[in-house]
């Protein structure tokens, strides 16, 4: 049986149409246009797309976009001073400083800098705490638009048997309390897992997140399982170019699973959709908005 495909790509613009919707009435009814201030450190080619993605869907919402481009020798102190001004800045709601940094730059120390009420990542050691400990908070992207994805295909996760393979701090272990919060069973794989197969064949719910290409394969799967591959790897292609595989074997675990996400085309575009529902979230948390 082939499974369901999750598309990502319509999801994501659900999102970016609720934030939208969520903008207008934020204008509307309390005089507040939230915004996002990106700051991008150096020339990597792939986080300038980032960055300009981010900031065409962030005026596409609604929303006000401030670019800070600051040159690849750009002191530590001076990158801090920005974020500090951005933190004092009630026009900036949301501040999102782009990895990686330079070697020079101590991204924990610039990341840790951020208003935890303007984290928009929500990596920052308060919303990490507050994602653990149930409060209400600014939760990492890519695993609040992962739960989402699941939620497509069943909206009531709670007493489900989740495996997630991956404990990192910006996907595995926020996606793991999201899904605590689903009331989900929680199992958290990692490289030091033994018979990983046999913990993954267990799971309602398999969210990928290690960064190996293809490593899950389908007779892992439990039939009928949501899968949600996190995983975005480029590897070689029989055309002599590179193609983006998951962390799972796409064509066998779509024979075995009930749904499954593509990639590219599911997680990925989840993440800016939910970085712009963060700056709505930010917003209202510094208004004091329910
Ligand atoms: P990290 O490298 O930070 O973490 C990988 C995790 O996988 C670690 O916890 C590691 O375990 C675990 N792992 C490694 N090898 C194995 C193995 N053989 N068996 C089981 N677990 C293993 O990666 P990230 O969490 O940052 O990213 C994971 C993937 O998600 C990557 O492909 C990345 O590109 C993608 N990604 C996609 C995003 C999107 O927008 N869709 C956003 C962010 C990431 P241990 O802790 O023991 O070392």
């Amino acid at each position: 049986m082939q499974s369901r495909v999750i598309d990502g790509k319509a999801v994501a613009a659900d999102v970016r149409a609720g934030v939208a919707r969520d903008v207008a009435a934020l204008k509307a009814g309390h005089g507040l246009t939230p915004g996002l201030a990106v700051v991008l450190v150096g020339e990597d080619p792939a986080s300038k797309v980032y960055v300009k993605n981010k900031g065409e869907q962030t005026k596409e919402a609604g929303m006000n976009s401030w670019e800070y481009r600051l040159p690849a020798e750009t002191s530590e102190a001076e990158i801090l001073a920005v974020v500090e001004k951005l933190n004092n800045d009630p026009a900036v709601n949301g501040i999102l400083v782009q990895l990686p940094l330079p070697k020079h730059v101590n991204a924990e120390r610039v990341l840790n800098t951020i208003d935890p009420n303007k984290d928009v990542d929500g990596f920052h050691p308060v919303n990490v705490g507050r994602l653990w400990i149930g409060e209400r908070t600014l939760v990492p992207c890519t695993p609040t638009g992962s739960v989402i994805l699941a939620k497509t295909v069943q909206p009531n996760l709670s007493g489900m048997n989740a495996v997630v393979i991956g404990r990192s701090n910006i996907v595995g272990k926020p996606v793991a309390a999201l899904l605590l919060r689903e009331n989900c069973t929680v199992t958290v794989a990692h490289s030091r897992t033994r018979n990983i197969e046999s913990v993954v064949k267990g799971a309602d719910l398999l969210i990928a997140a290690v960064g190996i290409p293809e490593m899950v394969k389908g007779d892992w799967v439990k039939p009928g399982a949501i899968v949600i591959d996190v995983g975005i790897n480029r590897v070689p292609s029989a055309n002599g170019k590179t193609k983006l595989v998951g962390d799972c074997d796409y064509e066998s675990c779509a024979q075995v699973a009930g749904a499954i996400t593509p990639v590219p085309g599911g997680v990925g575009p989840m993440t800016i959709a939910c970085l712009l529902q963060n700056t709505v979230e930010a917003a209202k948390i510094q208004r004091g908005i329910k």
